[in-house]
């Protein structure tokens, strides 16, 4: 007997929590928007698994929506937190924590010779921007469609429309002054970068990129988009700032970075690299990153930037991530894709979710999408995907599967995630 599972209790909490809070959630996506299932309040977790407080469990492919790549609770990064916890938990001033990190990772990623850590992506974006204007005196930035930067102003714009192509804010809220010095392209298309470079000549401080989108969906780029993406900026003394918060340290060490082999000016990190804590960091060469006060004139600050116990759960996150664990969490991600392609050419029709589905994936990152599209830019996102995803959230739900609870979110597996884990999943995902 299939027996759904009760979240009473997380219903209340949803009805009290959006009283006090806006839409109950502290970030949009939390909210469960256009999905028939309220938020779920979650209580703990563990490894793969996420409990709630109706006493359900769910193996969890959202993951904080990134930063677990070894799991909830991972032992080594609980031991150490557990140390750090003991001598305090922010200082104010100079501590050895963050110098290991930032050590470890000039250590191990060639380009860059400096770093400075903050307390979230979005500020980390923000200092980029900020630090290539002050560096190139330059003033504008062009970003692509589809690549999300976090919510500061000059980052909330989205692609003009009609004859005259101005851009427009994506936010209420955003100055006009801002807007103007954003320009938004379409991700792929050589032929509008180049003329964009051709007429802003003299003007643009610096292209930001996620150089594996993945924000909107998984849109992953021509290698040859990107490399020639390296070679206008050169061209035009533009700053090419790559943010990784998302793909660094996820797809190999040195992100997309290494992988493709392109070398950014700047690179800005997030999510894993505070294992799980709020952390933000920008990197880059010494010369572009002395710009930063107290040494240059680019004003960057924070009262709990590199915070301790974040330093830490960074670095016992870092210090696991060799060749044999990316083997491993890739092999088990193309296990696990397996099994929900399996499932999805296999639905029958009291699963009631009138198209086929597809999970394709990039490493450790996957996205669902109806089968057999290739999708490489958001005008190649199907208009129904919200409400085909809303379908199968219910049915994965019910079955103890917990997906970002959007359709353009894409879903993460972790190094917890391992055998054990692919076998429960195999059963719940099998038909009977
Ligand atoms: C998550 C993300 C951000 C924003 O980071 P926050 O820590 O949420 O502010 C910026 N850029 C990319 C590519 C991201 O994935």
């Amino acid at each position: 007997m299939k027996m759904k599972k009760e979240r009473n209790l997380s219903s209340e909490l949803f009805i009290e929590s959006k009283k006090l809070v806006p839409g109950g959630v502290h970030s949009p996506v939390r909210g469960f928007k256009g999905l028939n299932t309220t938020p779920i309040f979650i209580n703990k977790a563990a490894g793969a698994y996420l409990y709630d407080v109706d006493n359900n469990k769910y193996i969890d492919f959202c993951m904080s929506f990134g930063p677990l790549i070894l799991g909830h609770k991972d032992s080594d990064v609980e031991q150490e937190l557990h140390i750090a916890l003991e001598r305090g938990w922010t200082y104010g001033t100079a501590e050895e924590y963050s110098l290991k990190l930032a050590k470890y990772i000039i250590d191990k990623i060639p380009f860059i010779e400096q770093i400075r850590f903050m307390n979230s992506g979005t500020e980390a974006v923000m200092t980029a921007i900020r630090l290539a204007r002050g560096y190139t005196k330059k003033n504008k930035i062009i970003k692509f469609s589809g690549c999300y930067h976090g919510h500061t102003d000059s980052m909330l714009i989205k692609a003009g429309s009609g004859v005259t192509q101005i851009a427009d804010a994506s936010s209420k809220g955003v100055p006009s002054g801002v807007v103007q010095d954003t320009l938004v392209l379409e991700l792929g298309d050589l032929d509008q970068l180049q003329k964009t470079f051709a007429h802003y000549k003299d003007d643009i401080a610096a292209v930001i990129i996620e150089p594996l989108p993945a924000n909107n969906g998984l849109l992953i780029q021509d290698n040859n988009f990107l490399k020639k993406l390296r070679e206008l900026t050169k061209t035009y003394d533009a700053l090419l700032i790559f943010d990784e918060v998302i793909s660094g340290f996820r797809v190999a060490f040195g992100g997309m970075s290494e992988l493709l082999k392109i070398t950014p000016d700047l690179v800005t990190y997030g999510k894993i690299i505070g294992g799980g804590l709020p952390v933000g960091a920008v990197a880059g060469s010494k010369k572009i990153m002395q710009m930063l006060a107290p040494v240059g004139d680019v004003y960057q600050a924070g009262t709990l930037s590199a915070n301790p116990l974040a330093m830490i759960a960074g670095l016992a996150t870092l210090k696991k991530l060799n060749d044999n664990f990316y083997e491993n969490l890739n092999a088990n991600s193309t296990e696990i894709k397996n099994i929900f392609n399996n499932f999805f050419n296999n639905c029958d029709c009291d699963y009631n979710l009138d198209e086929t589905l597809e999970m394709i994936n990039f490493k450790s990152l996957f996205w669902i999408i109806p089968k057999g599209i290739k999708i490489t830019s958001i005008k190649d996102i199907p208009s129904n995907i919200s409400r085909v995803f809303s379908n199968l959230f219910d049915i994965l739900i019910d079955k103890g599967i917990y997906l970002a609870p959007n359709a353009y979110e894409v879903g993460f597996v972790s190094i917890a995630h391992d055998k054990d884990v692919i076998t429960t999943l195999n059963n719940l995902l099998r038909r009977n």
